[in-house]
């Protein structure tokens, strides 16, 4: 041991004058530490003449490394000082509300040519950075809107600035401060294809990873279009990413639309916005397809509907009522229409002798929606169109009302076979619709006096024929978005309903009973928000209008 000491100082030489590189530093630490343990073998366990040379060369290596890291740094510094632009770019401290300043950002939606010649600061993700020599454009991206900044090298911007633009990671979010300027030749690939923003800063506010699980132009592309397709479980598995692309921006921003039109709507007609509870004590629609869950010392279920709660709202006299919220259904039906979660659009009205009273508000309050979406979110709708070509949607007014047997009679004309009071299927449905839009041109129909043998035990028979009744499905596309009815509010014909139903008496009691202390009129029907928005766009799948869907073979993300 003492002799491979020796020999180690003899090679590092007089220490106080040689030692100066990291590599003789190294061979200072391995003579240092082997000298000690020769010190003190009594403790430490003597290196093997092999164990010193590894350790000589695992310590000569990362010398090597510190020392190559030495140089870089001392290049970069060196590089820095005479960066003129390192003050206009580079990444900005994690955000912590450390500040507040005067500036003023301008979104790119906003950015206009009355604008041209000032000074703009923009925040927006990255969508493409291209180095070309001494220029870099950079597609910057907010939401449906996109606009292009050009930084080229010039006595602002050096030419470090630019290889830092050039690398930095699509989708991170950037603020560039630079010119408004009129684009030579029209921006094909941006939203604003007349202008363009001259950079002068670029400064990183978040970075993304370089390597990104889909890209956003493969997952923006319409199907028509030749490249890389998306599939939908690679969308959904990260959603965060698929959402970012510009028809799934407008598309939740549409189905925000949605439900704001039905709240205003119902709102200027004077009903009550009502909560429901999603926890409940017995499976609202007769117990199959719920979802249980654990209630401290028993279970509970999870709503399949707010129906029940809505009527003991119309029974306590708030006679019109809506709710917005979460609807459950274990229904294991890989659809693409079906939902295990989905946003129910409710609502309940009292009336004074005929349902048709209520029937007419509905009508209404779709053409109300119809027409907001139209006019409120033009921009929006063309936008999906543009990845999901779609002829737009058609209704007229007032709204199409049919009654079932006019709607067996159009089928029969056009060749399907169907009994009178048999329910009609799915691809009877969209045919129906089709016949609809070529007889009416409408998109939106509501079909009345369903027969009474399909509907639930609380459905008003009809008055004039009993094997029909008081009820009604509104089809969109030809396909359904809300069924509703007149339900029958005198407890003894309730129960004699539910008799012929072979429902239980005693699970419905509390159901019957609040019907007892008198009640009004009244009728009501329940939407699906996402079908409301699959459909008004003509998407193909339901999990395109839910930003999270559940379904049987989908929890996460
Ligand atoms: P479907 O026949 O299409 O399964 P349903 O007759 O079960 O529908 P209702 O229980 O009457 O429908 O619900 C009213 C509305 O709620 C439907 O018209 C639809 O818009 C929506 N809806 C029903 N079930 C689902 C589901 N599983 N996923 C998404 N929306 C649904």
């Amino acid at each position: 041991m003492i002799r491979i000491v020796s020999r180690l100082f003899a090679r590092a030489g007089p220490l106080y004058y040689r030692v100066t590189t990291p590599l003789e530093h190294a061979h200072l630490r391995i003579c240092t530490r082997v000298y000690s343990m020769a010190d003190n073998s009594a403790e430490a366990p003597a290196l093997s003449k092999s164990a010193a040379k590894k350790l000589a060369a695992k310590q000569a290596k990362e010398a090597k490394k510190a020392e190559t890291q030495a140089r870089l740094k001392a290049e970069a510094d060196a590089r820095d000082a005479d960066d003129y632009s390192k003050d206009r770019y580079g990444k900005l401290p994690t955000c912590n509300s450390h500040e507040k300043t005067d500036r003023k950002w301008t979104e790119v939606e906003n950015l206009s040519k009355d604008m041209v010649d000032s000074e703009v600061l923009v925040r927006a993700r990255v969508h493409l950075s291209r180095l070309t020599g001494k220029q870099c454009f950079v597609k910057l991206r907010h939401r449906y809107f996109s606009v292009q900044a050009v930084f080229v090298v010039d006595e602002k911007t050096s030419k470090q600035m630019l290889k830092f633009i050039g690398g930095c990671p699509k989708e991170s979010i950037v603020d560039v401060v630079g010119t408004l300027v009129t684009a030579d030749n029209p921006v094909e690939s941006c939203s604003q294809k007349h202008i363009e923003i001259q950079g002068s800063t670029f400064n990183v506010v978040s970075e993304a990873v370089p390597q990104l699980p889909l890209q956003i132009d493969d997952a923006s592309r319409p199907l028509a279009e030749d490249g890389p397709v998306v599939n939908q479980d690679t969308r959904l598995n990260n959603r965060i990413l698929d959402l970012r692309t510009p028809a799934n921006q407008a598309i939740f921003r549409i189905g925000h639309g949605v439900a704001a039109l039905f709240r205003e709507y119902l709102t200027s007609v004077g009903f009550t916005e009502i909560h429901t509870p999603k926890i409940i004590s017995a499976a609202s629609e007769g117990g199959a397809n719920v979802f249980q869950v654990s209630y401290f010392k028993g279970n509970a279920y999870l709503a399949q509907s707010p129906q029940l709660y809505k009527q003991m709202a119309i029974c306590a006299d708030i006679e019109k009522v809506f709710t917005v919220g979460a609807v459950f259904r274990a229904e294991d039906s890989n659809t693409h229409r079906h939902l295990c979660e989905f946003v129910g659009l409710d609502i309940e009205m009292a009336f004074k002798e005929h349902y048709h009273e209520v029937l007419t508000v509905i009508g209404e309050m779709f053409l109300s929606m119809f027409k907001g979406l139209q006019t409120k979110y033009a921009t929006e709708i063309d936008t999906v169109y543009k990845q999901y070509p779609q002829e737009a949607f058609k209704f007229i007014e007032p709204a199409l009302r049919l009654e079932w047997p006019d709607a067996i009679s159009m089928l029969r004309e056009a060749g399907v076979d169907i009994g009178d009071f048999e329910d009609l299927s799915t691809p009877q449905e969209k045919f129906l619709g089709k016949l609809v839009k070529a007889k009416y041109d409408t998109d939106f129909y509501i079909l009345d006096k369903f027969p009474l043998a399909i509907r639930p035990f609380y459905t008003m028979p009809c008055p004039h024929d009993p094997l029909y009744s008081n009820s009604y499905d509104i089809f969109m596309r030809g396909e359904e978005i809300m069924s509703g009815a007149q339900r029958i509010h005198d407890p003894a014909m309730l129960e004699e309903r539910a008799k012929v139903h072979e429902i239980d008496l005693q699970t419905i009691r509390s159901y019957i009973d609040s019907f007892k202390f008198g009640a009004s009129p009244h009728a009501g029907g329940g939407v699906g928000a996402e079908r409301v928005l699959m459909l008004y766009l003509g998407l193909d799948n339901i999990r395109k209008s839910s930003m999270f869907p559940r379904d049987p073979k989908r929890l996460t993300p």
